[in-house]
């Protein structure tokens, strides 16, 4: 087993730090304290080739795979969670389209994507669930030589700014088809903005489908077979947020040991007390372990391995590691870190959305034990 990086995935890596440190940290406070979406940043992110890094040239990306995506990611979560997420969210229509797409819709909605010229998001859940496919009550109807859409959607991120979105609906025979719908067809309409507790400036919004037209072009695969094309997507969904879980828990970590060297007791830096140390190394092996699962499993996804098994394995273990450190880091600060002062506890917000959003944790249990007993 080769554990190296190659020079391109270093500078990459570089490269994204350097980024993230300069451009998208100094904004994180102000992104989650405002809520508002970064549109600015957004795009930065899509003019350096981020959105496309997985991708084939061919498709407007770059080649540099899976592990460089994730690698990247890191660095720019680290920063801000919810500027990484972002990122991440835009990769699962694109995966989407990659695997399912005719060529036709590679042309036109994956290789715009992946150039980082427009922003796509997903719109699975509604009111009753986030969790069962067969409870989506969004129906799609045959009408002419396409389809006629109508439902809501919630929690639905990056709505402000996509310019389509991969909705998944109902069909009039048994289970789900999936459409890549444009956001400025008439009858789609973006309404109330979730104000959530972390991962805040996500433009995550309730969306209304009021007989939206789509196209048959825009069914992506085939009739009903949007229940796959959801698993398929969404496995790279779950690695992204268990890049954000490694990347918010090493941000917590490395503020912990800046304020354990600088903060004192009885004259001496609470950094020397054993139990201040025994923290930061149980912080410092947890992370490793997210970290390897993560990067394995990309590696995995570069050799054109199936990840549904590993992506969530990846995202349950890394989601639950960085509440846990974030929790550890909280200790650590004493009461200043519960201050809305320091970035502490920004990362103790965000870390708690990673073992929620994207699917919780006990249905990644349910998709691990299925694997098991299969
Ligand atoms: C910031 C943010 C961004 C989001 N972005 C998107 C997005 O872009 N697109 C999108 O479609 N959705 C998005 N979501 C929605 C999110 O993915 C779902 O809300 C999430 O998967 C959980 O679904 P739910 O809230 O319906 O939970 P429910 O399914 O109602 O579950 C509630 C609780 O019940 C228990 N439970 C439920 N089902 C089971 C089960 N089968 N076995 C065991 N226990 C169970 C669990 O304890 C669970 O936590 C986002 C959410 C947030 C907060």
């Amino acid at each position: 087993m080769d554990f190296s990086l190659t020079e391109q995935q270093k500078m990459l890596q570089k490269m994204a730090k350097e980024f993230a440190i300069k451009s998208v940290k100094p904004l994180a406070a102000e992104i989650d304290s405002s809520g508002q979406f970064p549109f600015d940043l957004a795009k930065e992110i899509g003019k350096r080739g981020y959105q496309g890094l997985p991708y084939p040239t061919q498709y407007g990306g770059s080649g540099a795979g899976y592990l460089s995506y994730v690698l990247v990611l890191e660095q720019i979560c680290q920063a801000s969670m919810t500027v990484g997420a972002i990122m991440a969210i835009n990769t699962v229509p694109e995966e989407a389209i990659f695997r399912f797409g005719s060529g036709e819709q590679k042309k036109n909605f994956l290789a715009p994507l992946a150039r980082g010229e427009l922003l796509g998001g997903i719109a699975f859940t509604e009111a009753e669930t986030g969790s069962a496919p067969q409870a989506i009550t969004t129906m799609s109807r045959k009408s002419g030589d396409g389809y006629v859409i109508t439902g809501q959607k919630h929690f639905v991120a990056l709505a402000p700014a996509a310019k389509l979105t991969l909705v998944f609906a109902k069909r009039e025979g048994k289970g789900l088809n999936a459409f890549i719908i444009d956001t400025s067809s008439p009858g789609y309409n973006v309404r109330e903005p979730c104000e959530t507790m972390g991962l805040r400036g996500l433009g995550t919004s309730v969306v209304y489908l009021d007989e939206v037209y789509v196209p048959k072009q825009n069914r992506l695969g085939e009739e009903g077979q949007g229940f796959d094309i959801l698993l398929e997507a969404i496995s790279l969904g779950r690695l992204g947020v268990a890049v954000e879980g490694v990347a918010v828990a090493q941000a917590a970590l490395e503020l912990s040991i800046d304020y354990a060297k600088q903060r004192k007791a009885l004259g001496k830096p609470i950094a020397e007390l054993p139990a201040i140390q025994w923290h930061l190394a149980e912080m410092a092996s947890r992370i490793e372990a997210g970290r390897w699962l993560v990067y394995r499993t990309a590696f995995l996804r570069d050799q054109g391995a199936d990840i549904k098994y590993e992506s969530s394995v990846a995202k349950l273990f890394a989601s639950q590691m960085a509440v846990d450190v974030a929790r550890m880091a909280m200790q650590v600060h004493g009461s200043y870190g519960t201050m809305k002062t320091m970035e502490v506890e920004r990362l103790y917000r965000d870390a708690k959305m990673t073992e929620i959003y994207v699917g919780i944790s006990e249905i990644q249990r349910n998709i691990i034990a299925n694997y098991l007993i299969q």
